[in-house]
């Protein structure tokens, strides 16, 4: 699979919550891991939400509820 940039950016919430398939996570890990765009943007987001996890985490999340 050829990952993109464009891809990376609209799958990331899918990659943050672990819902990409076991072959799009290899493909978006590889992508970011060799992509000086995607690498700090995966991770300064990656960082972001982590705070925000730990701050909501008493309250289900919306996505859930779909
Ligand atoms: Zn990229």
């Amino acid at each position: 699979m050829n990952w993109t940039c464009e891809q990376t950016e609209a799958r990331l919430s899918d990659y943050l919550d672990g819902l990409l398939h076991p072959a799009e996570q290899t493909s978006f890990d590889f992508h970011v891991n060799t992509c000086e765009r995607c690498t700090p943007l995966v991770a300064g987001v990656s960082r972001v939400l982590g705070t925000l996890h730990t701050l909501a985490q008493v309250e289900p999340r919306p996505q859930l509820l779909d």
